[in-house]
């Protein structure tokens, strides 16, 4: 493709910001080749600095479930941003916006909203170990909870270690904790409940795991995880921040019949703006300062822009028809690639749930993927790297890693859809 404003953009920008992005998976580093700048996002499309349109299934990575500058989201927030922006005092877009996340979400009595999903994680642990006065916690190994420190770590094996840290700088005392557990493995974790009966203050999980592709817990895995948390005093967390909204209008803990402790939001409750949440039962939520003793506070947490752009979107996204029709369309493009691949003789494990969806290609010999250990091993990122640049060429973005799940949006269309399926039709003869 002939992208010189974007090459020109990248090179200048590298000179600057390291790796000329923001945040790493930006840089096409896993799939090669030149980032595209983008300009201008509109519905389901984006434009780069060359004036090539895209339809877009990365949606900035999970918020945008109304697509790129939904009039009444950006009218909303144009307005609200008449009156000012920040305050730094209490306003009542906040207690909105906790009214709406509390109606829909039967777990949560009281939310406190903070600037993005690696805060909200962070906090709802350190809230647990306020609340309980133990120290460890349990994570799964492939699950993302953002980048603070002692969430910076996976396991070595597949047997569950003491953590070591994932990221230069972040040192083993921190992370020391962090004991990590294959994803959908009940009985290593049931093993570690046994072995610190008294000592694990939280276990976190990604309801549906989509930093490691999209792995669907197995077997009744998230009961589990409540049960034996009930049972040991532990505090249950999930993390909502990929699947709140997205899953379902209460989030995955609606759609498997969960009641978590505590459960962290962000991407789809801000609506494009920076925002995260955790929240959850009134009795641990209360050990919050300024009620109680543990300490959280935010510049611009709860800030007017960011609550107006959040209750906009839920309040569109949660109508019964819109969710469902959205649900629709992500089940029709994933049959549509599924038989499209299987047609092609393309080996491919395929998964989606609400919006969201995300496939591996993995030879006819590999095992279903369940978690990390076997994503690692069997799946196959050149081929990935070769489809995803041949989708790009026929205008169509897709997350740059292979370990990455996609996202669909109420903008996205049945024509929209049947264009991205022709676009795959074209793409599996070169990859
Ligand atoms: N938790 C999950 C499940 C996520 O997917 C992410 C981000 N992809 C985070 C937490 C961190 O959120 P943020 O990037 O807003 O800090």
């Amino acid at each position: 493709m002939h992208i010189p404003h974007s090459e020109a953009a990248f090179t200048a920008a590298q000179h600057l910001i390291p790796g000329g992005v923001n945040s790493p998976v930006r840089a096409f580093r896993s799939v090669g080749g030149t980032p595209r700048f983008m300009q201008r996002g509109q519905g389901a499309f984006v434009w780069d600095i060359d004036n090539h349109r895209y339809i877009d299934y990365v949606l900035s990575w999970g918020p945008l479930i109304l697509g790129h500058a939904h009039p009444e989201v950006v009218a909303q927030i144009s307005r609200t941003a008449q009156s000012g922006t920040s305050f730094g005092t209490p306003h009542e877009l906040e207690t909105a916006l906790a009214q709406l996340v509390v109606d829909v979400v039967p777990s949560i009595d009281m939310i406190r909203f903070v600037n993005s999903g690696t805060e909200a994680c962070m906090s709802a642990l350190r809230l647990a170990r306020a609340y309980t006065g133990r120290s460890k916690i349990i994570k799964f190994a492939g699950n993302y909870h953002g980048h603070a420190d002692m969430l910076l770590v996976q396991a070595g094996s597949g047997v569950a270690t003491l953590g070591l840290p994932d990221s230069a700088g972040v040192t083993s005392a921190t992370s020391a904790d962090t004991l990590v557990v294959e994803y959908n493995d009940t009985a290593t974790l049931t093993h570690l409940f046994a072995q610190y009966p008294d000592e694990i203050a939280a276990v976190i999980v990604e309801p549906v795991a989509a930093n490691m592709g999209f792995v669907l817990p197995q077997n009744q895995f998230l009961q589990h995880i409540q049960t034996l948390c009930r049972s040991h005093g532990a505090v249950f967390i999930m993390d909502e921040v990929m699947t709140g909204f997205r899953v379902a209008v209460g989030g995955a803990q609606a759609d498997w019949g969960l009641d978590p402790d505590l459960t962290c939001l962000g991407k789809v409750i801000g609506g494009g703006l920076p925002v995260g949440a955790y929240a959850g039962k009134r009795h641990i939520m209360e050990h919050v300062a300024p009620l109680g003793t543990m300490y959280q506070a935010g510049t611009l947490s709860g800030n007017p822009l960011a609550m107006i752009a959040g209750l906009t979107t839920l309040q569109i996204a949660s109508q019964p028809q819109v969710f469902a029709e959205l649900c629709a369309q992500t089940t029709a493009l994933c049959t549509g690639i599924s038989r499209i691949m299987h047609d092609a003789g393309i080996p491919v494990q395929i998964g989606h749930v609400g919006s969201m969806f995300g496939w591996y290609f993995v030879p006819e010999s590999a095992p279903p993927i369940h978690n990390y250990r076997d994503a690692k091993q069997w799946v196959d990122t050149q081929r990935y790297a070769r489809f995803f640049h041949r989708m790009l060429a026929n205008g169509v973005y897709l997350a740059p890693s292979a370990f990455e799940a996609g996202f669909v949006s109420t903008a996205h269309t049945s024509d929209i859809i049947t264009t991205t399926l022709e676009a795959v039709a074209d793409a599996v003869k070169h990859c």
